[in-house]
């Protein structure tokens, strides 16, 4: 491609996109059409720390125990693969896909990811993902510790009924039974430990834009969202 002057066109800037917000408030959903529509890279933090969670439960570690998480962090790789064009977090080189996502990982995650070894050893590793930018990455602390320099900071809301009635479907969608009140439990217990732990946490970045999606469609959300990017990738 050259411009009218003969140059060569110069390549649109990768930028670097950091969703947060409450539980289940549809950061995913955003961040995988986003970052699909960008051509970029999608970065599914919440599924490092829920891949943490279960390897503490399957090893039957007591992460209470500073030295037993220490010397487990030691034990765990993660990593994610693209497989027919959906996201997959392995663990040690097994797919925990689906593993990652029921009740009982959501029950210990939010106490896991509250300790600062499990967040130091998370950071650096997303931190390393996005140092070639062209990045989407969805969390709790992406705007305010992750990505802080980041071109394009949202903090995505939604009504707390909306919240729990989107995750039961998306549940059901994948074959796990559990119950609406219990998901809806789930959800503010973790949206209130991960705002008052003391180690980042969740609060909108001061430079964040504010989408409220209750209302929203998912195709509303993501051309709000990308007019948004593509207004940083064109400065
Ligand atoms: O995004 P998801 O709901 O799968 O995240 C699961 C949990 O992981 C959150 O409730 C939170 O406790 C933790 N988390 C975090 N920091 C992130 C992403 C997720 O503490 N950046």
């Amino acid at each position: 491609m050259t411009q009218e002057n003969g140059q060569p066109k110069p390549k649109p800037h990768k930028i670097i996109v950091a969703i947060d917000g409450y539980s289940s408030c549809g950061k995913s959903t955003l961040a995988k059409a986003l970052a699909k529509t960008l051509h970029y890279a999608y970065l599914d933090t919440g599924a490092m720390y829920r891949a943490v969670t279960l390897f503490m439960l399957e090893k039957g570690i007591d992460y209470n125990d500073p030295a037993a998480v220490a010397e487990a962090l030691e034990h765990i790789e993660i990593h994610f693969e693209r497989i027919q064009g959906q996201n997959h977090t392995f663990l040690n080189g097994v797919d925990v896909e689906r593993e990652i996502r029921e009740m009982r990982v959501s029950e210990h995650v939010s106490p896991v990811s509250t300790i600062s070894a499990v967040r130091r050893a998370m950071v650096a590793q997303q931190k390393a993902m996005g140092k070639r930018r062209g990045i989407v990455a969805d969390g709790r602390d992406i705007a305010t510790v992750v990505f802080p320099d980041a071109e394009l900071k949202i903090f995505l809301t939604a009504d707390t009924d909306v919240r729990t009635s989107r995750r039961h479907l998306e549940l059901a969608a994948k074959g796990i039974d559990a119950e609406w009140d219990e998901i809806r439990r789930n959800l503010r217990e973790r949206d209130h430990i991960d705002s008052t732990r003391a180690d980042s946490p969740l609060r909108q970045a001061e430079d964040a834009i504010v989408i409220d999606n209750t209302l929203l469609s998912e195709a509303e959300q993501l051309e709000k969202a990308l007019s948004l990017a593509q207004a940083q990738i064109g400065r």
